[in-house]
C-alpha cells in the first residue's frame, strides 16, 4: 500500500517539475523577446503588407505596392524606367 502512496508522490513532483520547467522556459522566452524588441524595435508579425495597396503598371502590366511605384502623369509605374520607356511613345498603347 506505501509503494501506492510512494507512486502518487512521485507522479504529483513529476508533474510539479514540469509546470516549473515550462514557467521557467516561457519566462526566458519572454525575455528573450523583450531583448530583441529593445534591441530591433520591429515586429514582423503586425506589418499590415497585405494592407498595401497595389497598383498596376501601365507599361508592363505588373502588380507592384505602391510604396514602390512610380507615378508620372497621373499613370502608375513599377520603375521609374518603364515610366521613361512609356513616355517615349505616348501614342503606343493610349491611341485606341
Ligand atoms: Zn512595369
Amino acid at each position: 500500500m506505501r509503494q501506492i502512496f510512494l507512486l502518487i508522490l512521485l507522479f504529483i513532483v513529476g508533474q510539479w517539475l514540469v509546470k516549473a520547467l515550462r514557467r521557467h522556459d516561457a519566462q526566458a522566452t519572454q525575455r528573450g523577446a523583450g531583448a530583441k524588441g529593445a534591441n530591433g524595435g520591429a515586429r514582423p508579425s503586425d506589418a499590415p503588407q497585405l494592407a498595401e495597396p497595389m497598383i498596376r503598371c501601365a507599361e508592363c502590366g505588373v502588380h507592384a505596392p505602391k510604396s514602390d511605384s512610380v507615378m508620372v502623369a497621373g499613370q502608375p509605374f513599377c520603375s521609374a524606367a518603364h515610366a521613361q520607356r512609356h513616355a517615349a511613345r505616348p501614342t503606343g498603347r493610349d491611341a485606341r
